[in-house]
Protein backbone atom coordinates (compact mmCIF):
# COMPACT_ATOMS: atom_id res chain seq x y z
CA UNK A 1 0.00 0.00 0.00
CA UNK A 2 1.93 3.36 0.94
CA UNK A 3 5.67 4.06 0.15
CA UNK A 4 7.17 6.21 3.05
CA UNK A 5 10.28 8.17 3.10
CA UNK A 6 12.38 8.82 6.37
CA UNK A 7 14.90 11.04 6.01
CA UNK A 8 17.56 11.38 9.04
CA UNK A 9 18.71 7.58 10.84
CA UNK A 10 19.62 9.07 14.37
CA UNK A 11 18.02 8.11 17.66
CA UNK A 12 14.14 9.14 16.57
CA UNK A 13 14.39 7.83 12.71
CA UNK A 14 15.48 4.62 14.20
CA UNK A 15 12.51 4.37 16.50
CA UNK A 16 10.47 5.45 13.61
CA UNK A 17 11.66 2.92 10.96
CA UNK A 18 11.29 -0.32 13.67
CA UNK A 19 7.68 1.19 14.28
CA UNK A 20 7.09 1.44 10.00
CA UNK A 21 8.30 -2.28 10.08
CA UNK A 22 5.78 -3.13 12.82
CA UNK A 23 2.68 -1.22 10.75
CA UNK A 24 3.76 -3.56 7.10
CA UNK A 25 -0.27 -3.77 6.86
CA UNK A 26 -0.03 -0.18 5.88
CA UNK A 27 3.89 0.40 4.90
CA UNK A 28 5.23 -1.51 1.74
CA UNK A 29 8.50 0.18 1.19
CA UNK A 30 10.46 2.20 3.39
CA UNK A 31 13.67 4.44 1.56
CA UNK A 32 15.84 5.79 4.61
CA UNK A 33 17.61 9.05 3.21
CA UNK A 34 20.25 10.32 5.64
CA UNK A 35 23.26 12.38 5.13
CA UNK A 36 25.84 9.55 6.37
CA UNK A 37 24.69 6.58 4.65
CA UNK A 38 26.23 3.88 6.38
CA UNK A 39 23.63 4.61 9.93
CA UNK A 40 21.00 3.99 7.39
CA UNK A 41 22.27 1.00 5.53
CA UNK A 42 22.65 -0.45 9.54
CA UNK A 43 19.06 -0.50 9.83
CA UNK A 44 18.17 -1.70 6.92
CA UNK A 45 20.56 -4.90 7.57
CA UNK A 46 18.61 -5.30 10.86
CA UNK A 47 15.19 -4.89 9.36
CA UNK A 48 14.85 -6.15 6.03
CA UNK A 49 12.83 -9.18 5.99
CA UNK A 50 10.32 -8.57 8.28
CA UNK A 51 7.57 -7.48 5.66
CA UNK A 52 8.74 -4.07 4.31
CA UNK A 53 10.74 -3.42 1.44
CA UNK A 54 13.91 -1.31 2.66
CA UNK A 55 16.41 1.14 0.10
CA UNK A 56 18.55 3.28 1.60
CA UNK A 57 20.08 6.42 -0.22
CA UNK A 58 22.56 9.53 1.07
CA UNK A 59 21.30 12.62 0.97
CA UNK A 60 22.10 16.15 1.97
CA UNK A 61 18.33 17.71 2.63
CA UNK A 62 19.65 21.60 2.86
CA UNK A 63 19.49 20.89 -1.19
CA UNK A 64 16.12 20.70 -2.40
CA UNK A 65 17.21 19.84 -5.80
CA UNK A 66 18.72 16.69 -4.48
CA UNK A 67 15.55 15.68 -2.24
CA UNK A 68 12.94 16.04 -5.30
CA UNK A 69 15.15 13.98 -7.48
CA UNK A 70 15.08 11.38 -4.67
CA UNK A 71 11.06 11.85 -4.08
CA UNK A 72 11.01 11.68 -8.12
CA UNK A 73 12.91 8.10 -8.24
CA UNK A 74 10.99 6.47 -5.36
CA UNK A 75 7.52 7.41 -5.68
CA UNK A 76 6.62 8.09 -1.67
CA UNK A 77 3.38 8.58 -0.73
CA UNK A 78 4.48 10.37 2.49
CA UNK A 79 7.88 12.30 3.79
CA UNK A 80 8.91 11.33 7.42
CA UNK A 81 11.86 14.59 7.98
CA UNK A 82 13.33 13.40 11.24
CA UNK A 83 16.81 15.15 10.35
CA UNK A 84 17.59 18.29 12.00
CA UNK A 85 14.49 21.14 12.49
CA UNK A 86 17.17 23.33 10.36
CA UNK A 87 16.25 21.00 7.38
CA UNK A 88 12.44 21.92 7.35
CA UNK A 89 12.10 24.77 5.04
CA UNK A 90 13.85 22.64 2.44
CA UNK A 91 12.36 19.58 2.92
CA UNK A 92 8.50 21.07 2.75
CA UNK A 93 9.94 22.71 -0.75
CA UNK A 94 11.17 19.75 -1.85
CA UNK A 95 7.32 18.47 -0.73
CA UNK A 96 5.78 21.04 -2.99
CA UNK A 97 7.64 20.44 -5.86
CA UNK A 98 6.87 16.67 -5.98
CA UNK A 99 3.40 16.85 -4.59
CA UNK A 100 3.53 14.55 -1.28
CA UNK A 101 2.70 15.28 2.47
CA UNK A 102 5.03 16.35 4.68
CA UNK A 103 5.16 15.12 8.30
CA UNK A 104 7.40 16.14 11.13
CA UNK A 105 8.40 16.42 14.66
CA UNK A 106 10.27 19.81 15.41
CA UNK A 107 9.63 23.22 14.20
CA UNK A 108 12.05 24.90 11.80
CA UNK A 109 15.11 27.06 13.61
CA UNK A 110 17.38 28.88 11.72
CA UNK A 111 20.96 27.65 12.24
CA UNK A 112 22.36 30.69 13.21
CA UNK A 113 19.31 32.03 15.35
CA UNK A 114 18.63 30.34 18.89
CA UNK A 115 14.69 31.14 18.12
CA UNK A 116 12.40 28.65 17.59
CA UNK A 117 8.60 29.46 16.29
CA UNK A 118 5.88 28.45 13.75
CA UNK A 119 5.85 31.76 11.51
CA UNK A 120 8.36 30.72 8.84
CA UNK A 121 6.26 27.12 8.59
CA UNK A 122 2.98 28.49 9.21
CA UNK A 123 4.00 30.98 5.44
CA UNK A 124 3.70 27.67 3.89
CA UNK A 125 0.04 27.41 4.54
CA UNK A 126 -1.68 28.27 1.49
CA UNK A 127 1.00 26.81 -0.84
CA UNK A 128 0.14 23.46 0.66
CA UNK A 129 -3.29 23.85 0.60
CA UNK A 130 -3.61 24.84 -3.13
CA UNK A 131 -1.47 22.03 -3.59
CA UNK A 132 -4.12 19.51 -1.79
CA UNK A 133 -1.19 18.61 0.45
CA UNK A 134 -0.93 18.20 4.19
CA UNK A 135 1.99 19.40 6.38
CA UNK A 136 1.30 17.71 9.76
CA UNK A 137 3.42 19.49 11.91
CA UNK A 138 4.95 18.93 15.28
CA UNK A 139 3.98 14.46 15.24
CA UNK A 140 6.84 13.65 18.44
CA UNK A 141 5.22 13.51 21.93
CA UNK A 142 6.04 17.33 22.90
CA UNK A 143 5.19 18.56 20.66
CA UNK A 144 3.04 15.72 19.39
CA UNK A 145 1.63 13.63 21.42
CA UNK A 146 1.08 16.85 24.11
CA UNK A 147 -1.50 18.64 21.50
CA UNK A 148 -3.29 15.23 20.57
CA UNK A 149 -4.05 15.43 24.40
CA UNK A 150 -4.99 18.49 24.26
CA UNK A 151 -7.15 18.18 21.60
CA UNK A 152 -8.82 15.32 23.12
CA UNK A 153 -9.74 17.05 26.62
CA UNK A 154 -11.59 19.85 24.91
CA UNK A 155 -13.55 17.66 22.48
CA UNK A 156 -14.75 15.17 25.06
CA UNK A 157 -13.83 16.55 28.77
CA UNK A 158 -14.16 20.52 28.49
CA UNK A 159 -16.57 22.97 27.41
CA UNK A 160 -13.81 25.46 27.78
CA UNK A 161 -9.96 24.68 28.89
CA UNK A 162 -8.95 27.84 30.93
CA UNK A 163 -5.32 26.59 31.62
CA UNK A 164 -2.53 23.53 30.42
CA UNK A 165 0.80 22.86 32.12
CA UNK A 166 2.52 20.84 29.83
CA UNK A 167 4.93 18.85 32.17
CA UNK A 168 7.83 16.55 30.95
CA UNK A 169 9.76 14.18 33.54
CA UNK A 170 12.77 12.52 32.12
CA UNK A 171 13.80 10.24 35.22
CA UNK A 172 15.87 8.38 32.95
CA UNK A 173 19.96 7.38 34.38
CA UNK A 174 22.83 6.67 31.81
CA UNK A 175 24.96 6.77 33.86
CA UNK A 176 27.15 9.65 32.42
CA UNK A 177 27.62 13.06 34.24
CA UNK A 178 26.30 14.70 31.13
CA UNK A 179 24.87 13.94 28.22
CA UNK A 180 21.56 14.92 26.27
CA UNK A 181 18.70 12.44 25.47
CA UNK A 182 18.45 14.00 22.05
CA UNK A 183 20.38 15.46 19.53
CA UNK A 184 22.99 17.60 21.81
CA UNK A 185 22.88 20.98 19.75
CA UNK A 186 19.00 21.00 19.15
CA UNK A 187 18.63 19.85 23.03
CA UNK A 188 21.09 22.84 24.45
CA UNK A 189 19.82 25.04 22.16
CA UNK A 190 15.82 25.06 23.54
CA UNK A 191 17.00 25.06 27.46
CA UNK A 192 19.65 27.48 27.22
CA UNK A 193 17.13 30.42 25.63
CA UNK A 194 14.92 32.24 27.78
CA UNK A 195 11.92 30.30 28.89
CA UNK A 196 8.72 32.15 28.45
CA UNK A 197 5.39 31.28 29.37
CA UNK A 198 1.45 32.17 27.91
CA UNK A 199 -1.20 34.09 29.95
CA UNK A 200 -4.32 36.27 28.49
CA UNK A 201 -3.42 36.97 24.60
CA UNK A 202 0.77 37.82 25.38
CA UNK A 203 3.75 35.61 25.27
CA UNK A 204 5.67 36.64 28.79
CA UNK A 205 9.60 35.61 28.73
CA UNK A 206 11.99 34.86 31.92
CA UNK A 207 15.16 34.17 32.19
CA UNK A 208 16.49 30.60 31.12
CA UNK A 209 16.15 28.01 34.26
CA UNK A 210 15.20 31.03 36.22
CA UNK A 211 11.52 29.15 37.58
CA UNK A 212 11.68 25.91 39.30
CA UNK A 213 8.56 24.11 40.89
CA UNK A 214 8.66 20.70 42.54
CA UNK A 215 6.09 17.73 40.95
CA UNK A 216 5.78 14.48 42.24
CA UNK A 217 5.26 12.58 38.89
CA UNK A 218 3.04 9.38 39.20
CA UNK A 219 5.36 5.85 38.92
CA UNK A 220 8.94 8.16 39.20
CA UNK A 221 8.27 10.41 42.21
CA UNK A 222 9.18 13.80 43.87
CA UNK A 223 11.06 15.91 40.40
CA UNK A 224 12.56 19.84 40.06
CA UNK A 225 11.25 20.76 36.87
CA UNK A 226 11.72 24.23 35.20
CA UNK A 227 9.21 26.41 33.06
CA UNK A 228 11.01 26.73 29.19
CA UNK A 229 9.69 28.12 26.17
CA UNK A 230 8.54 25.02 23.60
CA UNK A 231 6.86 25.18 20.28
CA UNK A 232 3.63 23.87 21.29
CA UNK A 233 2.61 26.82 23.40
CA UNK A 234 2.54 28.92 19.99
CA UNK A 235 -0.19 26.51 18.73
CA UNK A 236 -2.02 25.46 21.03
CA UNK A 237 -2.94 29.16 22.13
CA UNK A 238 -4.72 29.72 18.88
CA UNK A 239 -5.73 26.17 18.52
CA UNK A 240 -7.81 25.73 21.91
CA UNK A 241 -10.19 27.60 22.48
CA UNK A 242 -10.74 30.53 24.80
CA UNK A 243 -7.51 29.17 26.62
CA UNK A 244 -6.05 31.48 28.89
CA UNK A 245 -2.46 30.27 30.53
CA UNK A 246 -0.74 27.54 29.21
CA UNK A 247 3.36 26.68 30.78
CA UNK A 248 5.72 24.00 30.02
CA UNK A 249 7.65 21.84 32.51
CA UNK A 250 10.67 19.75 32.29
CA UNK A 251 12.84 18.39 34.85
CA UNK A 252 16.66 18.85 34.97
CA UNK A 253 18.62 16.74 37.83
CA UNK A 254 21.11 18.94 39.65
CA UNK A 255 24.49 17.70 37.87
CA UNK A 256 22.76 18.18 34.59
CA UNK A 257 22.34 22.01 35.34
CA UNK A 258 25.62 22.23 36.94
CA UNK A 259 27.49 21.01 33.83
CA UNK A 260 25.07 23.14 31.76
CA UNK A 261 26.01 26.50 33.57
CA UNK A 262 29.52 25.39 33.53
CA UNK A 263 29.79 24.82 29.66
CA UNK A 264 27.64 28.06 29.27
CA UNK A 265 30.09 30.19 31.42
CA UNK A 266 33.17 28.69 28.99
CA UNK A 267 30.97 30.00 25.98
CA UNK A 268 30.80 26.11 24.36
CA UNK A 269 27.44 26.35 24.38
CA UNK A 270 27.69 29.38 21.83
CA UNK A 271 26.72 28.95 18.04
CA UNK A 272 28.71 32.34 17.41
CA UNK A 273 31.51 30.68 14.80
CA UNK A 274 35.41 31.39 16.55
CA UNK A 275 38.33 30.73 14.40
CA UNK A 276 40.63 28.10 15.95
CA UNK A 277 44.00 27.03 14.18
CA UNK A 278 43.30 29.23 11.20
CA UNK A 279 39.98 27.34 11.20
CA UNK A 280 35.80 28.96 11.68
CA UNK A 281 34.41 26.23 14.68
CA UNK A 282 30.97 26.97 16.39
CA UNK A 283 31.71 25.40 19.78
CA UNK A 284 28.27 24.25 20.19
CA UNK A 285 28.62 21.89 17.28
CA UNK A 286 32.07 21.24 18.28
CA UNK A 287 30.53 19.95 21.71
CA UNK A 288 27.93 18.30 19.88
CA UNK A 289 31.04 16.26 18.63
CA UNK A 290 32.84 14.96 22.03
CA UNK A 291 29.35 14.51 24.09
CA UNK A 292 27.79 11.25 23.98
CA UNK A 293 25.72 10.01 21.00
CA UNK A 294 22.10 10.30 22.19
CA UNK A 295 21.62 6.93 20.08
CA UNK A 296 24.20 4.90 22.37
CA UNK A 297 22.37 5.46 25.27
CA UNK A 298 19.46 3.27 25.01
CA UNK A 299 21.33 0.28 26.88
CA UNK A 300 22.62 2.38 30.05
CA UNK A 301 19.73 4.11 30.05
CA UNK A 302 17.25 2.88 33.19
CA UNK A 303 14.29 4.49 34.60
CA UNK A 304 11.06 6.41 33.01
CA UNK A 305 9.27 9.28 31.95
CA UNK A 306 6.82 10.32 32.73
CA UNK A 307 5.04 13.46 30.25
CA UNK A 308 1.80 14.92 30.22
CA UNK A 309 -0.68 17.91 30.75
CA UNK A 310 -2.87 19.24 33.33
CA UNK A 311 -5.79 21.11 31.97
CA UNK A 312 -7.98 23.04 33.67
CA UNK A 313 -11.19 24.62 33.48
CA UNK A 314 -14.92 23.93 32.86
CA UNK A 315 -17.34 21.14 31.80
CA UNK A 316 -21.70 22.13 32.43
CA UNK A 317 -20.52 25.09 34.54
CA UNK A 318 -18.31 23.22 36.91
CA UNK A 319 -14.79 23.63 37.64
CA UNK A 320 -13.13 20.58 36.07
CA UNK A 321 -9.53 19.16 36.16
CA UNK A 322 -8.08 16.06 34.12
CA UNK A 323 -4.26 15.23 33.86
CA UNK A 324 -3.45 12.92 30.72
CA UNK A 325 -0.19 11.31 30.83
CA UNK A 326 2.34 8.19 29.13
CA UNK A 327 4.96 6.72 31.10
CA UNK A 328 7.25 5.22 29.15
CA UNK A 329 10.04 2.64 30.58
CA UNK A 330 13.64 3.18 28.91
CA UNK A 331 14.97 -0.61 29.30
CA UNK A 332 11.35 -1.66 27.90
CA UNK A 333 11.59 0.79 24.57
CA UNK A 334 15.41 -0.89 24.25
CA UNK A 335 14.38 -4.38 24.39
CA UNK A 336 11.24 -3.70 21.87
CA UNK A 337 13.69 -1.35 19.11
CA UNK A 338 17.11 -0.83 20.68
CA UNK A 339 16.64 3.02 21.89
CA UNK A 340 16.05 4.93 24.82
CA UNK A 341 12.51 6.61 26.04
CA UNK A 342 12.99 9.95 24.69
CA UNK A 343 13.72 8.68 21.10
CA UNK A 344 11.15 5.74 21.57
CA UNK A 345 8.11 8.33 22.69
CA UNK A 346 9.07 10.82 19.83
CA UNK A 347 9.50 8.32 16.67
CA UNK A 348 6.47 6.24 17.67
CA UNK A 349 4.19 9.30 16.93
CA UNK A 350 6.17 10.57 13.92
CA UNK A 351 5.06 7.24 12.62
CA UNK A 352 1.24 7.57 14.00
CA UNK A 353 0.99 10.83 11.85
CA UNK A 354 2.51 9.22 8.81
CA UNK A 355 -0.10 6.27 8.98
CA UNK A 356 -3.23 8.19 9.89
CA UNK A 357 -2.16 10.29 6.68
CA UNK A 358 -1.36 7.61 4.12
CA UNK A 359 -4.37 5.68 5.47
CA UNK A 360 -6.93 8.57 5.02
CA UNK A 361 -7.99 9.05 8.33
CA UNK A 362 -6.41 12.73 8.78
CA UNK A 363 -6.56 14.98 5.80
CA UNK A 364 -6.75 18.52 5.85
CA UNK A 365 -5.12 19.90 3.33
CA UNK A 366 -2.39 22.69 4.57
CA UNK A 367 0.01 23.46 7.23
CA UNK A 368 -1.56 21.91 10.86
CA UNK A 369 -0.62 21.69 13.40
CA UNK A 370 -1.58 17.95 14.97
CA UNK A 371 -4.29 19.72 17.51
CA UNK A 372 -6.23 20.59 14.48
CA UNK A 373 -7.15 17.33 13.87
CA UNK A 374 -9.65 15.04 15.51
CA UNK A 375 -7.58 13.45 18.36
CA UNK A 376 -9.25 9.85 18.53
CA UNK A 377 -7.99 8.05 16.27
CA UNK A 378 -4.48 8.91 17.07
CA UNK A 379 -5.46 8.36 20.72
CA UNK A 380 -6.61 4.86 20.02
CA UNK A 381 -3.21 4.26 18.21
CA UNK A 382 -1.20 5.31 21.14
CA UNK A 383 -2.61 2.63 22.89
CA UNK A 384 -2.04 -0.41 20.73
CA UNK A 385 1.66 0.71 19.25
CA UNK A 386 3.67 1.33 22.96
CA UNK A 387 2.55 4.62 24.20
CA UNK A 388 -0.74 3.71 26.96
CA UNK A 389 -1.79 7.13 28.60
CA UNK A 390 -3.56 7.50 31.91
CA UNK A 391 -6.36 9.82 32.74
CA UNK A 392 -6.61 11.20 36.32
CA UNK A 393 -9.19 13.82 37.07
CA UNK A 394 -7.93 14.57 40.81
CA UNK A 395 -4.34 15.44 39.92
CA UNK A 396 -2.28 17.32 42.14
CA UNK A 397 -2.06 21.42 39.84
CA UNK A 398 1.72 22.85 39.87
CA UNK A 399 1.26 26.51 41.67
P1 LIG B 1 20.07 12.89 15.67
O1 LIG B 1 21.13 13.92 15.66
O2 LIG B 1 20.26 11.62 16.41
O3 LIG B 1 19.68 12.51 14.16
C1 LIG B 1 19.55 13.47 13.14
C2 LIG B 1 19.72 12.74 11.82
O4 LIG B 1 19.53 13.69 10.77
C3 LIG B 1 21.11 12.15 11.64
O5 LIG B 1 20.99 10.90 11.02
C4 LIG B 1 21.79 13.18 10.73
O6 LIG B 1 22.79 12.67 9.91
C5 LIG B 1 20.62 13.59 9.87
N1 LIG B 1 20.89 14.88 9.24
C6 LIG B 1 21.32 16.02 9.82
N2 LIG B 1 21.49 16.97 8.89
C7 LIG B 1 21.17 16.42 7.70
C8 LIG B 1 21.16 16.89 6.37
N3 LIG B 1 21.51 18.14 6.04
N4 LIG B 1 20.78 16.02 5.39
C9 LIG B 1 20.42 14.75 5.67
N5 LIG B 1 20.41 14.24 6.92
C10 LIG B 1 20.80 15.07 7.91
O7 LIG B 1 18.73 13.64 16.17
P2 LIG B 1 17.47 12.99 16.90
O8 LIG B 1 17.10 11.74 16.21
O9 LIG B 1 17.72 13.00 18.35
O10 LIG B 1 16.35 14.09 16.61
C11 LIG B 1 15.69 14.14 15.35
C12 LIG B 1 14.62 15.24 15.37
O11 LIG B 1 13.64 14.94 16.36
C13 LIG B 1 15.18 16.63 15.71
O12 LIG B 1 14.57 17.55 14.84
C14 LIG B 1 14.70 16.86 17.12
O13 LIG B 1 14.52 18.22 17.41
C15 LIG B 1 13.37 16.13 17.10
N6 LIG B 1 12.85 15.76 18.43
C16 LIG B 1 11.52 16.00 18.70
C17 LIG B 1 10.98 15.66 19.92
C18 LIG B 1 9.51 15.80 20.16
O14 LIG B 1 8.99 15.25 21.14
N7 LIG B 1 8.75 16.47 19.33
C19 LIG B 1 11.81 15.10 21.01
C20 LIG B 1 13.17 14.79 20.58
C21 LIG B 1 13.66 15.15 19.35
P3 LIG B 1 24.30 12.38 10.47
O15 LIG B 1 24.20 11.01 11.00
O16 LIG B 1 25.17 12.53 9.30
O17 LIG B 1 24.57 13.43 11.54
Amino acid sequence: MARVIVIGAGGVASVTVHKIVQNADVFTDLLIATRTRDKADRLRDKLQGLGVRITTAAVDADEVEQLVALFEDFGPDVVINLALPYQDLSIMEACLAYGVDYVDTANYEPLDTAKFEYSWQWAYRERFEQAGLTALLGSGFDPGVTGVFAAYAQKHHFDSIRQIDILDCNAGDHGYPFATNFNPEINIREVTAPGSYYENGAFHEVPAMSVKRSYNFPQIGTRDMYLLHHEELESLAINIRGVKKIRFWMTFGESYLTHLRCLQNVGMTSIEPILYEGREIVPIQFLRAVLPDPASLGPRTKGKTNIGCIFQGKKDNKKKTCYLYNVCDHQEAYREVGSQAVSYTTGVPAMIGARLLVTGVWRMPGVRNIEEFDPDPFMAELMTQGLPWVEDFNPTLVD
